[in-house]
């Protein structure tokens, strides 16, 4: 069975932990400590093969901890998520990206894996940041992009499996 370690990045309130919640889970918790960085587990069935999904759910401290850089070097795929309420969280998920970019030798190795991700698109009323907004930041970055909602679960698996089909092809 294939490894592949995750890592869920972008700035605090975006939806990082119910993403990971909604598709570990398969839950929308409301609320959930905002401190918490953790890893979770789970089991991935695409395309007849299973994988064993090892996801971080980045937390806190906007620094990036050594740890976190570890985590990074030996991750397969990264999600870049932002909210789509948010201008701000669009405009940090580029730091993400320069420091994933700066620890992966790209050189050598090419463009890691990445889907960005425009959650809580279920609050079509608040949106601030448009759908093409984020289309095109990920074509920039040669990289996947999905419009997620956390809460009604909408393309949230997708994310993941999205993730899977890229490790393998790269
Ligand atoms: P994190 O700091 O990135 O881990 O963010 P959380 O997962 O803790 O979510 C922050 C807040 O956004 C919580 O109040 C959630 O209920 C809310 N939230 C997360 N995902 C969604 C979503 O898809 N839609 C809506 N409407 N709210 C969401
Ligand atoms: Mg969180």
């Amino acid at each position: 069975m294939s490894e592949y370690i995750i890592c869920v990045f972008g700035s605090g309130g975006v939806g990082k932990s119910c993403l990971t919640m909604q598709f570990v889970q398969g839950v929308f918790l409301e609320k959930y400590d905002p401190t918490i960085e953790d890893v979770y587990k789970k089991t991935l069935e695409c395309d007849g093969k299973q994988y064993d999904l090892e996801i971080l759910d980045t937390a806190g401290s906007e620094e990036f901890s050594s740890m976190r850089d570890l985590y990074v070097s030996n991750g397969h795929g990264f999600v870049l998520v932002y909210s789509i309420t948010s201008q701000a969280t669009f405009n940090e998920v580029e730091r993400y990206y320069e420091r994933i970019i700066s620890i992966k030798d790209v050189g050598k190795d090419g463009l890691p894996p990445i889907v960005l991700v425009g959650n809580k698109c279920d609050s079509e009323k608040d949106r601030i940041v448009s759908r093409e907004t984020g289309q095109n930041l990920a074509r920039k970055w040669k990289c996947s992009f999905l419009e997620t909602s956390a809460k009604t679960k909408l393309n949230v698996a997708e994310v993941f499996y999205d993730l899977v089909r890229q490790i393998n092809r790269a």
